[in-house]
């Protein structure tokens, strides 16, 4: 049987990875989340093998049926009921789980092997597995309610401060328990103190990262939780688990090195270094702004030749991507051509735009990075952005005051036409004052996205 078991790891593992390929390519993408289900259902059902056949006891059964049952109906309540413009929230919870199953099975591990002989391997494993574990849970939980817009205030220095000082008493702790020859009742008060210590740990970690950086908290939250699960995987013996745990913690690496690229900020000063910048907590900016109507954007749109469309956070809330479609369909048949220009920290998850884009069907040929045309902005006749704030605000180049000073920005502003769609004069996620708004060459349509959008492709028809 074992053969059998890990041959299905292996067709998991597999699975996994091509899921991760395909998920690159928007054609694939569908196919590539399937695959990766598949995977996973066959590491549930080989696992699930594996314990029932260690332990045949009836009340383990039962526990093993209801855990997966309510599993399965919870997951798939949520996958229905969500909003696209919550997934960002329920990616962080979903990661905030990781944390805690693998909290939870380190400790289990520690508990149930307390009175034996442990090495130190065993101990530094199911100590990390604790540690990273409980840190990634609360800290997730933590983004979670940031990316809902609460606790974006507090002082972020003496948080900062303390979680430092909070990580040097926690490696302490740990040091002291791992190198530990035999358990005592003091051996349990120190590791009580590293769990409760590992978890508040995350909630001082995740406090006062906020604003423009929270792309890179979620990375590396994800990153953690992956780590996390490599040790819940060596505890366990349990290769699925590892591989499952090294891909998570590896792609997490690599975004988060991507999102410090995008934000152009050093991962050691985003954790340890304190932000500069006022950030602007009203709705009324006081700037002015020249107004315009979808009769005047439409007129406009029909006799441009070079169209830049920048999406944002708004397009998420306003679900607009498939009237966005129509327009693009409209302005390439009147010989347009279009050009979707997308910032690595768009929306509120790393590929947030992209997935949107890629939901209305929109064809990857005609979305570009914001590094590949950013030094040809001026050749576009008219740029129009559909609820991006942050990631156009010219701000982020000659404001040396503002929280977003430093971040590399689409260069809107460049092109001879802006046009920006969105409700009122509300900053973006980071608080940033926007100049954009108030520039000779910007117009501002106020209303929903798609509604606005709906509006232009029902002007353009008369034109
Ligand atoms: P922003 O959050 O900067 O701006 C979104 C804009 O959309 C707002 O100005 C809002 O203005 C407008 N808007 C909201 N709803 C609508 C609607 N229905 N119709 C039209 N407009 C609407 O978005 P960006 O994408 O420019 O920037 C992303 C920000 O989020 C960055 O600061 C980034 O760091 C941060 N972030 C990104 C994450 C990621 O992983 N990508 C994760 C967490 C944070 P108004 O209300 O006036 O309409």
């Amino acid at each position: 049987m074992e053969i059998v078991i890990n041959l299905a790891y292996l067709y998991s593992a597999t699975s996994f990875i091509l899921g991760l390929k395909f998920m690159g390519n928007t054609q694939k993408a569908k196919s590539g989340n399937l695959f990766a289900a598949t995977g996973m259902l066959v590491a549930i059902i080989a696992t699930s093998y594996l314990v029932i056949n260690q332990d045949p006891k009836v009340e383990n059964i039962i526990i093993l049926i209801l855990v997966l049952l309510i599993g399965t109906v919870v997951g798939r309540y949520m996958s229905k009921k969500v909003e696209m413009t919550a997934m960002p929230q329920l990616v962080s919870l979903f990661n905030a789980l990781g944390g805690l199953s693998a909290f939870i099975i380190s400790l289990n591990e520690l508990v149930i092997n307390f009175n034996n002989d442990l090495t130190i391997i065993f101990k530094t494993v199911v100590i990390s597995g604790i540690v990273l574990g409980g840190a990634s849970f609360t800290g997730s939980i933590i983004a979670f309610y940031k990316l809902s817009g609460k606790f974006n205030k507090g002082n972020p220095k003496l948080l900062k401060r303390v979680s430092q000082m909070l990580l040097i008493v926690i490696m302490i702790l740990s040091i002291s328990i791992i190198t530990t020859p035999d358990f005592t009742i003091s051996s349990v008060i120190t590791i009580v103190l590293i769990s409760l210590f590992s978890l508040f740990y995350g909630v001082l970690f995740s406090l006062p990262i906020g604003g423009a950086d929270m792309p890179v908290l979620i990375s590396l939250l994800n990153a953690i939780t992956g780590i996390a699960t490599i040790f819940s995987g060596i505890v366990f013996n349990n290769p699925i688990m590892i591989v499952g745990g090294v891909l998570v913690g590896s792609t997490g690496i690599i975004l988060t090195i991507q999102m410090c690229k995008a934000m152009n900020r050093s991962l050691k000063n985003i954790l340890f270094g304190v932000q500069k910048g006022a950030i602007n907590t009203s709705n009324d900016t006081e700037i002015e702004v020249q107004q315009t109507s979808t009769v005047e954007v439409s007129s406009l749109l029909a006799f441009s030749k070079k169209i830049a469309v920048i999406p944002g956070y708004g397009m998420a809330v306003a679900q607009a991507q498939q009237a966005c479609y129509e327009l693009q369909k409209k302005l390439i048949e009147r010989g347009a051509e279009l050009t979707y220009i997308i910032h690595p920290v768009a929306g509120r998850m790393p590929g947030h735009m992209n997935v949107l884009l890629a939901e209305a069907n929109i064809d990857y040929r005609y979305i570009k990075d914001m590094v590949d045309v950013n030094d040809a902005m001026e050749q576009f006749d008219v740029a129009i952005i559909i609820g991006a704030n942050d990631v156009v605000n010219p701000a982020a180049e000659t404001d040396v005051n503002s929280i977003i000073y430093g971040m590399p920005i689409i260069k809107a502003y460049k092109a001879k036409q802006v046009i920006m769609m969105k409700r009122g004069m509300a900053t973006g996620y980071s608080g940033a004052i926007n100049p954009l708004f108030g520039r000779s060459n910007c117009k501002i349509l106020f209303g929903d996205a798609k509604e606005s959008l709906v509006k232009i492709n029902d002007e353009l028809k008369n034109i």
